[in-house]
């Protein structure tokens, strides 16, 4: 069952004309996180009661005193709005343990990041930790609109003159260069080969970019995408207050005398685990479990950090907002929708 916390905000910053920073009053020490992780923000509705948006972390565990998120406004959007004219210092808010799977296994290496729009969020924490922590040199394409609505312009300035020899932000601006083109997002992923690329915003955006990455020679692997989209369910309904909370849930009996069961041999973290897989539960459930630690953030199928690879069987996948032709191609499915197809199904998350 999730917890939720009720933080203070502290400050409000206003960003550009449409994207507000929301800094709690909380440290790591009392809700550690890896940058590039998110928070799941409950939004008061008088329609339902409240939903619940996912918000990447903009600052950085390392060098931020404080967690914030930082949202922008989307057009018609409730929640984004919601928070935008509403939440003040003093408001107070549930948010979910940070969660997510967009994050540098190491913050040693060279990294390229590529983002456009409120995709900086993400891509601002990993960079500053980085930046902090690590030695390797940091290249951030970053592209928007127009220079009005560049998020954090100043601190990326700051943050250039104080790592010369290991921070370059190139800036693409739509109102003097037009959109990225596919030939100049391939020239740039083609001039930093063998790196780590760390993808965020819109779809066309990350499409092209991921597309560049492929065609100059970058592994799947090597390039990680983190989605926004809004959660259509709210996991506000099952949580409860991490303080009151002493419970613990142990795993379910996943035997099912049902005929339809299946048999799933999984390799994750470079062993290998076999279950009885029942008809009518998720991959991700199962694993889960069983107390296998697979990577999942929204469970919905729209974000892929669940993703795996059949590699035998098949699985049918119950929502895929977000795996495309090519991934279904090489055999990725999204474990949080997977349901068995064949009597006998392999994944491989290595
Ligand atoms: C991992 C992740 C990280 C993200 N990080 C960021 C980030 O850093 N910054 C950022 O800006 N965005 C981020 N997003 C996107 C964010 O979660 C939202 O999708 C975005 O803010 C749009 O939400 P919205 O409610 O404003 O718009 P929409 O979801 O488009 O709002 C419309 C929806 O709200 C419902 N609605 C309308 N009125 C009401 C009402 N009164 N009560 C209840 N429901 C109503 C409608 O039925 C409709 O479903 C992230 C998403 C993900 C998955």
């Amino acid at each position: 069952m999730p917890e939720f916390h009720r933080l203070r905000v502290a400050e409000v910053v206003e960003e550009t004309a449409d994207a507000r920073s929301v800094v709690f009053d909380v440290d790591t020490t009392r809700l550690p996180y890896r940058p590039g992780q998110f928070l799941t923000l409950r939004i008061p509705s008088d329609r339902c009661g409240s939903v619940a948006r996912a918000y990447s972390l903009s600052s950085s565990p390392v060098t931020d005193g404080r967690l914030a998120v930082t949202v922008k406004r989307t057009a018609d959007g409730y929640a984004s709005n919601w928070i935008c004219d509403n939440v003040t210092a003093g408001t107070e808010i549930d948010v979910l343990e940070p969660a997510g799977v967009f994050t540098p296994k190491s913050l040693e290496e060279d990294l390229l990041l590529f983002a456009a729009g409120s995709g900086i969020t993400p891509i601002m924490s990993i960079l500053k930790t980085a930046l902090a922590t690590g030695s390797g040199k940091v290249v951030l394409v970053y592209a928007n609109r127009d220079e009005k609505s560049v998020i954090f312009a100043r601190e990326l300035t700051e943050l250039t003159a104080a790592h010369p020899g290991r921070l370059v932000v190139l800036h693409w601006l739509e109102s003097v260069q037009g959109l990225p083109t596919p030939e100049a997002l391939q020239s740039l992923a083609g001039a930093f080969p063998d790196r780590e690329a760390f993808l965020c915003g819109p779809k066309p955006f990350m499409d092209a970019t991921r597309r560049a990455l492929r065609e100059a020679g970058f592994a799947k692997s090597a390039i990680h995408l983190e989605r926004f989209a809004s959660l259509a369910g709210n996991p506000f309904d099952t949580a409860t207050p991490a303080d009151a909370s002493t419970e613990q849930n142990g795993p379910e009996d996943t035997e099912s005398d049902a005929p339809e069961d299946a048999v799933v041999e999984v390799t994750i973290d470079g062993e290998s685990h076999t279950f009885t897989w029942p008809a009518d539960k998720r991959l991700l459930d199962l694993l889960k479990e069983n107390g296998i630690q697979a990577p999942s953030s929204c469970s919905e199928g729209i974000c892929a950090a669940c993703e795996c690879r059949v590699t035998e069987g098949e699985v049918t996948m119950v929502n895929n907002q977000v795996l495309e032709q090519e991934d279904l191609d090489d055999g990725y499915r999204l474990a949080c929708q997977s349901l068995p197809k064949t009597p006998k199904v392999k994944v491989d998350y290595d």
